[in-house]
């Protein structure tokens, strides 16, 4: 854990690598080659898997099919904590292990299911509270994975998980697929997330940087309350500065001195400029909380499913065919 621990435990990841912009583009990637993540020395590991090169033969991915996986869709698992790590003043990273032969069996992208014991009901039998939180480490690690959780001062499962124990464990079941993603689907993938939204966003980038044969552009607008509130800038930077496909723009309701991103919500004008164009070959993701959904692609539907298309995206002129809602 050593170094990214340490630099984590001091709060806001925005110290990690500065500042989000280089020059007065809002969006500009960097110069050097896909991979060259890979510089990040020691720390959790969900930053080497980050970096960990993939090449897809069809012979692994036959071999993958029979390896082992550690969730069960129909069962809960218990997983145990092995450690934790500050990312911003209300955001953790929780690492979980398991058999060390086997993946954890996520697709990108997806989420798993979490429960934790609420009481009992009037019979007296066990009740649940029971949340989605989407890992970030890479799907084809294996022996264990990391959540990045933000937990809310009255939020149920956020206090559950804050309040582990290296040692305890966690009740896990899944995989719940959201949306399948697959290498060059579309030339240019446009994200929107909100605070922890971004996780699943961070699943989908790591699958396209790893993959040197995936040539998908991604621009991401990412919104936060404050500049200390956005979760894993320096990685995020530091991704954007080594993979000229990948362009970040970042924007706070409350900036600091010397802030070079974007001030206020998710604007129209960010759409136009920081999002591709509506097209066959664009898709855009959204992921955030209900106000940001509301605004900016409209909420789910009371169903869970994709729910009618409205916000600035429906008035940049995107279809539901082009928009996914995570
Ligand atoms: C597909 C999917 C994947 C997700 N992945 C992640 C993830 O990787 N990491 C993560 O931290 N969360 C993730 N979430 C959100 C997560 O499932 C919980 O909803 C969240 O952690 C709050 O749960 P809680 O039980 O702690 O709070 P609750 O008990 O549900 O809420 C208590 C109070 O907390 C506040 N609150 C709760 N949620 C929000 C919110 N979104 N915005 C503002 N205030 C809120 C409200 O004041 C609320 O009254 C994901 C959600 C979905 C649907």
């Amino acid at each position: 854990m050593a170094a990214l621990l340490r630099r984590l435990g001091k709060g806001s990841t925005a110290a990690l690598l500065g500042g989000a912009f280089h020059g007065d583009s809002r969006f500009r990637g960097g110069r050097t080659t896909r991979g060259a993540v890979a510089a990040v020395s020691g720390g959790i590991a969900f930053l080497c898997a980050w970096s960990a090169p993939l090449t897809c033969h069809l012979e692994e991915e036959k071999q993958e099919a029979s390896e082992k996986v550690a969730l069960n869709p129909d069962k809960w698992t218990e997983f145990k904590l092995i450690e934790t790590a500050r990312v911003s003043q209300n955001s953790h990273l929780f690492r979980f292990t398991f058999d060390s032969d086997a993946k954890l069996g996520l697709n990108v992208a997806s989420c798993i299911l979490t429960r934790a014991p609420l009481g009992e009901d009037a019979e007296g039998k066990k009740k649940y509270v029971v949340r989605p939180y989407t890992p970030i480490s890479d799907i084809e690690l294996k022996g264990y994975f990391d959540l990045l959780v933000k937990v809310y001062p009255e939020g149920k499962m956020g206090q559950y998980i804050a309040e582990l124990k290296p040692g305890d464990v966690l009740e896990v079941k899944g995989p719940v697929e959201k949306f399948r993603y697959t290498p060059n689907m579309k030339k240019h993938i446009g994200m929107i997330a909100g605070g922890t939204g971004i996780t699943p966003m961070l699943q989908i980038i790591n699958e396209i940087i790893k993959n040197t044969d995936d040539n998908t552009q991604v621009s991401l607008l990412y919104g936060n309350v404050s500049p200390d509130d956005i979760l894993l800038k320096g990685k995020l930077d530091q991704i954007a500065a080594t993979h000229p496909n990948i362009k970040i723009f970042y924007t706070v309701d409350n900036p600091s001195t010397g802030w070079r991103g974007g001030v206020g919500y998710i604007s129209k004008d960010m759409v136009l400029k920081g999002l591709p164009a509506p097209g066959e070959d664009t898709m855009i993701l959204v992921c955030g909380p209900p106000g940001m959904m509301k605004h900016v692609s409209g909420e789910k539907a009371k169903d869970w499913t994709q729910g009618e298309l409205s916000g600035l995206l429906k008035e940049a002129g995107f279809t539901e065919a082009m928009v996914y809602k995570f």
